[in-house]
């Protein structure tokens, strides 16, 4: 089965993933901008991190039939050095244009504090200023349903901001609720330790439905895993959900969610596949 995985950080990842996941029905990804594991020192850092997203990752996919969209921002734990997050956010529109940017992401809240906040509403400013998408990473743990809680007054405390258009990632049983109820879209990622696995995310899709909701791996330069949504698939077709219905939350509801950016130029990898495809 095709899929497409909204969430991974492929600049951590090796070739091989890119092989790997192509041969498992990946047909494309978007990558958010995320934290190195280490506090950059300056605008010229993001910059050339900037560079990698729109130019060389792509590239590296495409070898592997994958297509590569991005999402541009200065993460949470770095908007702590408030003059360093303007310097970014003031940057960003050099790329916005670039043809895989989707928008801006994955901004959100780390520890809830008063400069991620402060971040946070000046990145909104900038994706309403420039039609963008936004796609949001909420808080870890204990931070987590204050965190989503905190994210989603902000938005919508902005009449600007369509929800539709917004991408709330790391959901788990106790915020799902209140994103979808709010009219956001939900992301679910499937951690090995923290965070969701596939078979929780399996009942949440059981308990609210596939509209708005789809699952991600988030592989990244942790302990995660690039091929977790093929798991997510497996365990679907065991509790014997249909073809359909897989389908949609791993393919169809991405498409659908991206193809409100005008930066979303997808070609699907085989379009008499829909209907007739067997398990
Ligand atoms: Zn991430």
């Amino acid at each position: 089965m095709y899929y497409i995985d909204p969430h991974i950080h492929m600049v951590s990842r090796t070739t091989d993933d890119y092989e790997t996941l192509a041969k498992m029905g990946c047909v494309a990804m978007s990558e958010p901008a995320f934290w190195a594991g280490f506090d950059r020192g300056s605008v010229e850092s993001f910059r050339d991190y900037f560079r990698q997203l729109t130019e060389f990752e792509p590239k590296r996919a495409a070898q592997y039939g994958i297509q590569h969209y991005t999402w541009l921002c200065i993460n949470a734990k770095e908007a702590e050095n408030v003059s360093l997050s303007r310097e970014v956010i003031a940057m960003i529109p050099e790329f916005l244009d670039s043809p895989n940017v989707l928008g801006i992401g994955e901004i959100g809240l780390n520890k809830n504090t008063k400069n991620e906040s402060t971040i946070f509403l000046e990145h909104v400013d900038l994706a309403m200023e420039h039609q963008q998408q936004i796609l949001i990473h909420t808080p870890h743990l204990e931070d987590k349903y204050q965190g989503t809680r905190m994210i989603l007054d902000m938005l919508c405390a902005d009449s600007r901001v369509d929800r539709s258009r917004v991408l709330v990632d790391h959901v788990e049983e106790h915020t799902v609720r209140e994103v979808l109820d709010r009219g956001f879209w939900a992301g679910m990622t499937l951690y090995p330790v923290t965070k969701c696995t596939p078979q929780r995310a399996v009942d949440i899709i059981e308990m609210y439905g596939p509209e708005r909701l789809m699952p991600n791996s988030a592989g990244d330069w942790g302990p995660s895993k690039p091929t977790a949504i093929p798991d997510l698939i497996l365990e679907m077709r065991r509790r014997g959900h249909p073809e359909s219905l897989i389908r949609k939350v791993v393919y169809e509801n991405p498409l659908e969610f991206f193809s409100q950016s005008r930066g979303f130029r997808f070609r699907a990898p085989d379009a008499t596949v829909s209907k007739a495809e067997t398990p």
